[in-house]
């Protein structure tokens, strides 16, 4: 069977050097606010090229705590606007409406799957004080017109960075395009720890500072309580595992590209729609690789027959969800055509040539 991600193999690359730095942090008697977690953080601010890393316990708290931390600065107050794709995990949304802030949702670009940045102008309003782009299946989305658009209402730029680390923009890095940024290191994303775990970069030194002490309950000074924090601490031993898969990221994310470039150059059915690829290569490093079907059910069907797991990212859109009732009545048609058409095909660092000829193979069968 060829599995969607086989997490097992992508660990087992770096088995002795994981297992050397996992064997270090379970002796060294000292599982949190340590040495590990701050050489991570040092090495990760300098990947991305961001002043300050903060470790924290998982992706959505990354999100959670950057608009907690601009709530506590008075950047922003309960019931202002987050503009966010409608296209998106529901967690970019879970950390807006988590704050008491309202989302307000705008469509993608049906080219890139990523929020279309012509039609973020006309959803600002007077209480709009952030975007959050989302950096969907690790694409990039960015431009100088966002910028520009960003200073002239004076809104904060937020990246979901959680699909896209090691994607670059004209020289800069995810997770260092705007003002601050959420990563994502939960197992299955191309930097992945061994349970939940995630980061926030930023340049801002006042934001940083208030994020740490935000997800240590508040505290800069132990037992000294500034604000009403919560605790979203990363641990000493994701933060040894991180920072030894750090080293190895660009080359699993160059091997995703290589498997990318293998299916877009092969996978020939009039039934399927491939992903377009960004004009500079750098900007996408393929966390998933999505296809468009009309039928997705009976193709996905076809590979499982054919001994190929496939995922769906994702089968309901954040504003049809029951836990969003309010949001029901929008209508986000292009968003709606993705989620009812998108299939996932395994992608990852770790398939055999073999593997990826078999999905294309199956993939051109299909009739
Ligand atoms: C994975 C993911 C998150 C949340 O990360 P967790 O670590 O699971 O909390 C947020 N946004 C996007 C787009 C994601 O893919």
């Amino acid at each position: 069977m060829i599995k969607f991600l086989d997490l097992q193999k992508i660990n087992l690359l770096h088995q002795q050097e994981i297992e050397a730095r996992l064997l270090k942090t379970f002796r060294s008697g000292w599982y949190l606010l340590g040495d590990e977690v701050k050489q991570f953080e040092k090495n990760l601010g300098e990947y991305i090229g961001c002043r300050h890393a903060i470790g924290v316990a998982n992706g959505l708290d990354a999100l959670r705590l950057i608009l907690k931390a601009y709530i506590e600065l008075g950047v922003m107050q309960e019931g202002d606007e987050v503009i966010v794709p409608a296209n998106t995990y529901i967690a970019s949304l879970l950390a807006i409406t988590d704050n008491r802030l309202v989302p307000v949702l705008v469509e993608p670009d049906i080219n890139t799957y990523n929020i279309d940045i012509a039609k973020i102008e006309a959803a600002i309003t007077t209480k709009t004080k952030a975007v959050m782009i989302v950096h969907l299946y690790g694409r990039i989305v960015f431009s100088t017109a966002l910028k520009a658009l960003a200073q002239k209402h004076n809104l904060k730029i937020i990246e979901d960075n959680a699909q896209a680390i090691g994607a670059e923009w004209n020289g800069i890095k995810s997770g260092n395009l705007g003002d601050a940024a959420g990563f994502s290191f939960y197992p299955g994303k191309n930097l992945g720890a061994l349970g939940d775990a995630g980061a926030v970069t930023t340049n801002d030194d006042t934001l940083a500072k208030t994020i740490r002490a935000l997800a240590n309950y508040g505290s800069e000074e132990k037992y000294i309580n500034k604000l009403q924090g919560l605790n979203s601490r990363l641990d000493e031993i994701q933060a040894a595992v991180l920072d030894e898969k750090l080293k190895y990221l660009d080359k699993e994310n160059e091997r995703r590209k290589q498997v990318a470039k293998y299916y877009l150059e092969n996978i020939n059915n009039p039934e399927i729609i491939l992903p377009k690829q960004p004009e500079n290569q750098k900007e996408h490093v393929w966390h998933l690789f999505v296809i468009r079907t009309k039928e997705r059910e009976r193709l996905q069907q076809h590979l499982k027959d054919n001994g190929i797991q496939t995922l769906i990212h994702y089968p309901i859109p954040p504003h049809k969800q029951e836990a969003y009732p309010q949001m029901h009545h929008l209508s986000f048609p292009i968003t709606e055509q993705i989620h009812n058409e998108v299939l996932s095909l395994p992608i990852s660092p770790v398939m055999t040539e073999e593997e990826i000829k078999k999905v294309v193979e199956t993939i051109n069968n299909y009739k």
